[in-house]
Protein backbone atom coordinates (compact mmCIF):
# COMPACT_ATOMS: atom_id res chain seq x y z
CA UNK A 1 0.00 0.00 0.00
CA UNK A 2 1.85 3.04 -0.94
CA UNK A 3 0.22 5.17 1.32
CA UNK A 4 1.06 3.34 4.47
CA UNK A 5 3.33 5.35 6.99
CA UNK A 6 6.31 3.71 6.57
CA UNK A 7 8.41 5.74 9.54
CA UNK A 8 7.68 8.84 11.79
CA UNK A 9 9.92 11.31 13.48
CA UNK A 10 9.60 13.96 15.67
CA UNK A 11 12.00 16.65 16.79
CA UNK A 12 12.36 20.18 18.72
CA UNK A 13 13.53 22.89 16.94
CA UNK A 14 14.50 25.86 19.46
CA UNK A 15 16.41 29.31 19.02
CA UNK A 16 17.04 32.30 20.48
CA UNK A 17 14.36 35.00 20.38
CA UNK A 18 16.66 38.06 19.67
CA UNK A 19 14.08 40.73 20.80
CA UNK A 20 11.97 39.38 23.97
CA UNK A 21 8.90 38.74 23.13
CA UNK A 22 6.05 40.04 26.14
CA UNK A 23 2.26 39.09 26.58
CA UNK A 24 0.41 39.78 28.93
CA UNK A 25 1.15 36.92 30.79
CA UNK A 26 4.58 36.02 30.19
CA UNK A 27 7.35 36.51 27.65
CA UNK A 28 8.92 34.51 25.19
CA UNK A 29 12.66 34.05 25.10
CA UNK A 30 12.90 31.29 22.82
CA UNK A 31 11.70 30.47 19.14
CA UNK A 32 10.72 26.53 19.69
CA UNK A 33 8.87 24.18 17.22
CA UNK A 34 7.65 20.04 17.63
CA UNK A 35 7.97 19.10 14.07
CA UNK A 36 6.50 15.46 13.30
CA UNK A 37 7.42 14.24 10.01
CA UNK A 38 5.85 11.17 8.37
CA UNK A 39 7.24 9.27 5.39
CA UNK A 40 5.83 6.74 2.99
CA UNK A 41 7.20 4.03 1.05
CA UNK A 42 8.25 6.03 -1.79
CA UNK A 43 10.27 8.33 0.92
CA UNK A 44 7.93 11.36 0.48
CA UNK A 45 7.88 13.47 3.59
CA UNK A 46 4.92 15.41 5.43
CA UNK A 47 5.62 17.86 7.61
CA UNK A 48 3.31 18.98 10.73
CA UNK A 49 4.03 21.16 13.80
CA UNK A 50 3.09 21.33 17.02
CA UNK A 51 2.47 24.60 19.06
CA UNK A 52 4.56 24.84 22.22
CA UNK A 53 5.09 28.51 22.63
CA UNK A 54 4.18 27.90 26.52
CA UNK A 55 5.52 27.11 28.54
CA UNK A 56 8.95 26.57 28.23
CA UNK A 57 8.99 23.18 28.91
CA UNK A 58 6.33 22.48 26.48
CA UNK A 59 8.89 20.57 24.03
CA UNK A 60 9.64 17.91 26.45
CA UNK A 61 6.06 17.13 26.98
CA UNK A 62 5.08 16.97 23.35
CA UNK A 63 8.18 14.70 22.49
CA UNK A 64 6.40 12.68 25.09
CA UNK A 65 3.45 12.98 24.02
CA UNK A 66 3.95 12.39 20.52
CA UNK A 67 6.43 9.28 20.87
CA UNK A 68 4.57 7.67 23.68
CA UNK A 69 1.00 8.47 23.19
CA UNK A 70 -0.33 9.32 19.43
CA UNK A 71 2.33 8.42 16.43
CA UNK A 72 1.70 4.38 17.96
CA UNK A 73 -1.81 5.18 16.95
CA UNK A 74 -0.31 5.40 13.43
CA UNK A 75 0.71 1.63 13.17
CA UNK A 76 -1.24 0.10 10.23
CA UNK A 77 -3.42 3.35 9.29
CA UNK A 78 -3.93 4.56 5.73
CA UNK A 79 -1.92 7.64 5.36
CA UNK A 80 -4.31 8.93 2.26
CA UNK A 81 -7.52 8.85 4.77
CA UNK A 82 -6.61 12.00 6.73
CA UNK A 83 -9.80 12.53 8.17
CA UNK A 84 -10.37 9.06 9.83
CA UNK A 85 -6.82 9.28 11.16
CA UNK A 86 -7.46 12.50 12.88
CA UNK A 87 -11.14 11.72 13.95
CA UNK A 88 -9.06 8.15 15.34
CA UNK A 89 -7.14 10.55 17.10
CA UNK A 90 -9.26 12.55 18.63
CA UNK A 91 -11.66 9.69 19.99
CA UNK A 92 -8.32 8.13 21.47
CA UNK A 93 -7.22 10.96 22.78
CA UNK A 94 -9.11 13.45 23.97
CA UNK A 95 -10.85 11.58 26.59
CA UNK A 96 -7.10 10.77 28.25
CA UNK A 97 -6.74 14.73 27.59
CA UNK A 98 -9.51 15.77 30.14
CA UNK A 99 -8.61 12.75 32.46
CA UNK A 100 -5.32 14.56 32.51
CA UNK A 101 -6.88 18.06 32.53
CA UNK A 102 -4.65 19.10 29.82
CA UNK A 103 -6.94 18.95 26.63
CA UNK A 104 -4.70 21.96 24.74
CA UNK A 105 -1.74 19.27 24.87
CA UNK A 106 -2.75 16.76 23.85
CA UNK A 107 -5.25 19.07 20.75
CA UNK A 108 -1.65 20.27 19.66
CA UNK A 109 -0.28 17.03 19.34
CA UNK A 110 -2.70 15.77 17.25
CA UNK A 111 -2.57 18.98 14.79
CA UNK A 112 1.82 18.14 13.94
CA UNK A 113 -0.12 14.62 13.00
CA UNK A 114 -2.77 15.96 11.09
CA UNK A 115 -0.80 19.00 9.12
CA UNK A 116 2.11 16.13 8.27
CA UNK A 117 -0.63 13.77 6.57
CA UNK A 118 -2.05 16.62 4.63
CA UNK A 119 1.46 17.59 3.00
CA UNK A 120 2.70 14.08 2.33
CA UNK A 121 -0.91 13.08 0.90
CA UNK A 122 -0.71 16.37 -1.40
CA UNK A 123 2.93 15.78 -2.01
CA UNK A 124 1.78 11.73 -3.19
CA UNK A 125 -0.97 13.49 -5.28
CA UNK A 126 1.85 15.94 -6.78
CA UNK A 127 -0.21 18.83 -5.69
CA UNK A 128 -0.50 21.90 -3.24
CA UNK A 129 -2.86 21.01 0.02
CA UNK A 130 -5.19 23.81 -1.09
CA UNK A 131 -5.39 21.81 -4.48
CA UNK A 132 -6.63 18.85 -3.55
CA UNK A 133 -10.22 19.09 -3.04
CA UNK A 134 -12.63 21.48 -4.17
CA UNK A 135 -9.85 23.84 -5.21
CA UNK A 136 -8.21 27.29 -4.25
CA UNK A 137 -11.05 29.96 -3.80
CA UNK A 138 -8.01 32.76 -4.01
CA UNK A 139 -4.42 33.20 -5.26
CA UNK A 140 -3.79 36.12 -2.20
CA UNK A 141 -4.80 37.11 1.19
CA UNK A 142 -4.02 40.20 3.27
CA UNK A 143 -1.59 40.17 6.30
CA UNK A 144 -1.73 42.05 9.19
CA UNK A 145 1.34 42.99 11.13
CA UNK A 146 1.61 40.79 14.16
CA UNK A 147 2.65 42.02 17.64
CA UNK A 148 3.45 45.38 17.78
CA UNK A 149 4.46 46.01 21.59
CA UNK A 150 4.66 46.78 24.89
CA UNK A 151 8.24 48.32 23.90
CA UNK A 152 9.69 49.76 20.89
CA UNK A 153 6.07 50.52 19.18
CA UNK A 154 6.96 53.63 17.42
CA UNK A 155 10.04 51.98 15.93
CA UNK A 156 8.28 48.40 14.81
CA UNK A 157 5.41 50.51 13.24
CA UNK A 158 7.31 52.90 11.32
CA UNK A 159 9.38 49.62 10.06
CA UNK A 160 5.60 47.93 9.16
CA UNK A 161 4.80 50.85 7.70
CA UNK A 162 7.39 51.54 5.71
CA UNK A 163 7.03 47.62 4.63
CA UNK A 164 3.87 48.86 3.41
CA UNK A 165 1.08 46.83 5.72
CA UNK A 166 -2.16 48.21 6.14
CA UNK A 167 -2.87 46.47 9.20
CA UNK A 168 -1.18 45.71 12.99
CA UNK A 169 -2.18 44.31 15.99
CA UNK A 170 -0.57 46.06 18.82
CA UNK A 171 -0.52 43.99 22.57
CA UNK A 172 -2.41 45.31 25.46
CA UNK A 173 -2.85 44.47 29.17
CA UNK A 174 0.43 46.23 30.29
CA UNK A 175 -1.74 48.98 32.58
CA UNK A 176 -3.98 51.71 30.89
CA UNK A 177 -0.93 54.28 30.34
CA UNK A 178 0.97 51.73 28.40
CA UNK A 179 -2.06 50.54 26.52
CA UNK A 180 -2.91 53.98 25.52
CA UNK A 181 0.50 55.07 24.45
CA UNK A 182 1.29 52.52 22.44
CA UNK A 183 -2.18 52.87 20.73
CA UNK A 184 -1.79 56.28 20.28
CA UNK A 185 2.10 55.99 18.64
CA UNK A 186 0.75 53.25 15.72
CA UNK A 187 -2.37 55.77 14.52
CA UNK A 188 0.70 58.65 15.23
CA UNK A 189 3.06 56.73 13.34
CA UNK A 190 0.89 54.67 10.78
CA UNK A 191 -1.71 57.17 10.19
CA UNK A 192 -5.74 56.91 10.49
CA UNK A 193 -6.10 54.47 7.05
CA UNK A 194 -4.03 51.55 8.75
CA UNK A 195 -6.50 48.84 10.06
CA UNK A 196 -5.24 48.39 14.17
CA UNK A 197 -6.24 45.29 15.94
CA UNK A 198 -5.23 44.93 19.65
CA UNK A 199 -5.00 41.65 22.01
CA UNK A 200 -4.55 41.79 25.57
CA UNK A 201 -4.22 38.16 25.91
CA UNK A 202 -6.86 37.21 28.27
CA UNK A 203 -5.33 40.17 30.54
CA UNK A 204 -8.17 41.54 31.86
CA UNK A 205 -11.01 41.26 33.86
CA UNK A 206 -14.26 41.78 32.56
CA UNK A 207 -14.30 45.37 34.67
CA UNK A 208 -11.25 46.41 33.14
CA UNK A 209 -12.29 45.40 30.09
CA UNK A 210 -15.39 47.66 30.08
CA UNK A 211 -13.41 50.64 31.10
CA UNK A 212 -11.04 49.75 28.56
CA UNK A 213 -13.44 50.25 25.69
CA UNK A 214 -13.29 54.06 25.25
CA UNK A 215 -9.66 54.14 24.67
CA UNK A 216 -10.13 51.37 22.07
CA UNK A 217 -12.82 53.46 20.17
CA UNK A 218 -10.79 56.49 20.32
CA UNK A 219 -8.07 54.60 18.77
CA UNK A 220 -10.40 53.23 16.11
CA UNK A 221 -9.14 49.68 17.39
CA UNK A 222 -11.05 47.31 14.78
CA UNK A 223 -11.40 44.54 17.30
CA UNK A 224 -10.13 43.79 20.33
CA UNK A 225 -8.89 39.91 20.64
CA UNK A 226 -9.16 37.98 24.22
CA UNK A 227 -10.22 40.83 26.01
CA UNK A 228 -11.30 38.29 29.10
CA UNK A 229 -10.14 34.53 29.74
CA UNK A 230 -10.81 32.94 26.52
CA UNK A 231 -12.70 30.11 27.82
CA UNK A 232 -15.58 32.14 29.71
CA UNK A 233 -18.16 33.42 26.39
CA UNK A 234 -20.08 34.17 29.27
CA UNK A 235 -17.74 37.04 30.22
CA UNK A 236 -16.89 37.79 26.48
CA UNK A 237 -20.74 38.44 25.87
CA UNK A 238 -21.68 40.46 28.99
CA UNK A 239 -18.87 42.96 27.45
CA UNK A 240 -20.37 42.32 24.30
CA UNK A 241 -23.57 43.62 25.62
CA UNK A 242 -22.35 46.69 27.74
CA UNK A 243 -19.77 48.03 25.15
CA UNK A 244 -20.69 46.89 21.66
CA UNK A 245 -16.96 46.50 21.25
CA UNK A 246 -15.46 43.83 18.13
CA UNK A 247 -14.76 41.11 20.30
CA UNK A 248 -12.01 38.23 18.01
CA UNK A 249 -10.98 34.73 20.13
CA UNK A 250 -10.45 31.61 19.23
CA UNK A 251 -6.60 30.77 19.77
CA UNK A 252 -7.72 28.98 23.23
CA UNK A 253 -10.34 26.89 22.18
CA UNK A 254 -9.78 22.91 21.28
CA UNK A 255 -11.62 21.03 18.73
CA UNK A 256 -14.66 22.17 17.11
CA UNK A 257 -17.37 21.18 18.93
CA UNK A 258 -15.69 23.68 21.74
CA UNK A 259 -15.85 25.95 18.89
CA UNK A 260 -19.27 25.80 18.07
CA UNK A 261 -20.63 28.19 20.81
CA UNK A 262 -17.97 30.90 20.55
CA UNK A 263 -18.96 30.99 16.33
CA UNK A 264 -22.98 30.92 17.56
CA UNK A 265 -22.48 33.45 20.21
CA UNK A 266 -23.34 37.52 18.94
CA UNK A 267 -20.60 38.52 21.04
CA UNK A 268 -17.95 37.04 18.95
CA UNK A 269 -17.13 38.65 15.43
CA UNK A 270 -13.72 37.38 14.51
CA UNK A 271 -12.78 33.33 15.06
CA UNK A 272 -9.13 32.62 15.49
CA UNK A 273 -8.39 28.71 15.37
CA UNK A 274 -4.96 27.89 15.21
CA UNK A 275 -4.44 25.02 12.94
CA UNK A 276 -1.08 24.24 14.60
CA UNK A 277 -3.37 24.02 18.59
CA UNK A 278 -6.89 23.09 17.60
CA UNK A 279 -6.57 19.91 15.93
CA UNK A 280 -4.90 20.34 12.72
CA UNK A 281 -5.89 21.42 9.21
CA UNK A 282 -8.64 18.92 9.31
CA UNK A 283 -10.50 20.49 12.65
CA UNK A 284 -9.65 24.20 11.35
CA UNK A 285 -11.52 23.31 7.92
CA UNK A 286 -14.44 22.45 10.14
CA UNK A 287 -14.27 25.71 12.32
CA UNK A 288 -13.94 27.89 8.65
CA UNK A 289 -17.02 26.63 7.58
CA UNK A 290 -19.06 26.30 10.54
CA UNK A 291 -18.08 30.29 11.15
CA UNK A 292 -18.84 30.77 7.16
CA UNK A 293 -22.01 29.25 7.86
CA UNK A 294 -22.84 31.68 10.72
CA UNK A 295 -21.73 34.88 8.51
CA UNK A 296 -18.62 35.34 10.40
CA UNK A 297 -15.06 36.05 9.97
CA UNK A 298 -12.27 33.93 10.56
CA UNK A 299 -8.88 35.17 11.09
CA UNK A 300 -6.38 32.24 11.77
CA UNK A 301 -4.37 32.63 14.97
CA UNK A 302 -0.59 31.70 13.89
CA UNK A 303 2.37 32.37 16.02
CA UNK A 304 4.64 29.55 15.25
CA UNK A 305 7.42 27.99 12.62
CA UNK A 306 7.29 27.61 9.03
CA UNK A 307 5.22 24.58 9.03
CA UNK A 308 2.55 26.17 10.86
CA UNK A 309 2.81 29.60 8.59
CA UNK A 310 2.61 27.69 5.51
CA UNK A 311 -0.43 25.24 6.54
CA UNK A 312 -2.37 28.24 7.74
CA UNK A 313 -1.89 29.50 3.98
CA UNK A 314 -3.07 26.50 2.15
CA UNK A 315 -6.41 27.13 5.02
CA UNK A 316 -6.57 30.57 3.77
CA UNK A 317 -6.13 29.23 -0.13
CA UNK A 318 -9.03 26.90 1.09
CA UNK A 319 -11.73 28.82 2.98
CA UNK A 320 -14.21 31.95 1.59
CA UNK A 321 -14.60 32.44 5.75
CA UNK A 322 -10.86 33.66 5.78
CA UNK A 323 -10.66 36.88 5.90
CA UNK A 324 -6.76 38.26 6.88
CA UNK A 325 -4.11 35.72 8.37
CA UNK A 326 -1.58 36.94 11.12
CA UNK A 327 2.02 37.65 9.80
CA UNK A 328 4.92 37.57 12.68
CA UNK A 329 7.13 40.61 11.84
CA UNK A 330 9.77 40.03 14.14
CA UNK A 331 12.98 37.83 14.11
CA UNK A 332 12.16 34.45 13.61
CA UNK A 333 14.81 31.71 12.92
CA UNK A 334 12.25 29.27 12.61
CA UNK A 335 9.89 30.52 9.89
CA UNK A 336 11.88 31.80 7.03
CA UNK A 337 15.23 30.49 7.12
CA UNK A 338 13.47 27.06 7.25
CA UNK A 339 12.13 27.59 4.08
CA UNK A 340 13.57 27.54 0.55
CA UNK A 341 11.92 30.91 -1.11
CA UNK A 342 9.65 31.78 1.63
CA UNK A 343 7.01 33.60 0.55
CA UNK A 344 7.01 37.34 1.60
CA UNK A 345 4.23 40.28 1.75
CA UNK A 346 4.29 43.08 -0.36
CA UNK A 347 2.06 45.90 0.18
CA UNK A 348 0.19 43.79 3.36
CA UNK A 349 -0.61 40.73 1.15
CA UNK A 350 1.19 37.53 0.81
CA UNK A 351 1.10 35.23 -2.60
CA UNK A 352 -0.56 32.26 -1.57
CA UNK A 353 2.09 29.22 -2.27
CA UNK A 354 0.90 26.39 -5.02
CA UNK A 355 3.99 23.96 -5.06
CA UNK A 356 3.27 20.68 -3.71
CA UNK A 357 1.92 19.73 -0.43
CA UNK A 358 2.33 22.75 2.13
CA UNK A 359 3.26 24.96 -1.28
CA UNK A 360 7.00 25.25 -0.26
CA UNK A 361 9.84 23.05 0.19
CA UNK A 362 11.53 22.99 3.47
CA UNK A 363 15.59 23.33 3.53
CA UNK A 364 16.27 20.18 5.67
CA UNK A 365 19.68 21.41 6.18
CA UNK A 366 18.22 24.35 8.09
CA UNK A 367 15.72 21.69 10.04
CA UNK A 368 18.90 19.72 11.14
CA UNK A 369 20.89 23.29 11.85
CA UNK A 370 17.69 24.65 14.49
CA UNK A 371 16.95 20.62 15.92
CA UNK A 372 17.60 20.17 19.09
CA UNK A 373 20.53 16.86 20.00
CA UNK A 374 19.24 13.85 20.83
CA UNK A 375 15.49 15.17 20.26
MG1 LIG B 1 -3.74 36.48 20.57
Amino acid sequence: MGSRIASSRVRVLRAEAHDGIAMSFSALRHRSMVLVELTDPSGLVGRGESWVNFPHWAPHERLATLREGVLPLLDGEDGDRVAAVQAKLVEALAPLGRQWGAPGPVFQAISAVDVALWDLRARRAGCSIADLGAGRVRDEIGVYASSLGPTGVAELAARCRDQGFTAVKVKLGFGRQIDDANLAAVRRVCGADVDVFADANQGWSLQEAIDAAPMLREHGVAWIEEPVRGDRLPDLERLHDRTGLTIATGENVYGRADFWSYVDSPAVAIVQPDLSKTGGLTEALAVCTLAGARGKRVAPHLYGGAAAFLATLQLAAMCPSVCVVEYDVRHNPLRDPLLHRPPHPVDGRLRLPAGPGLGVEFDTAALDKYSEPHS
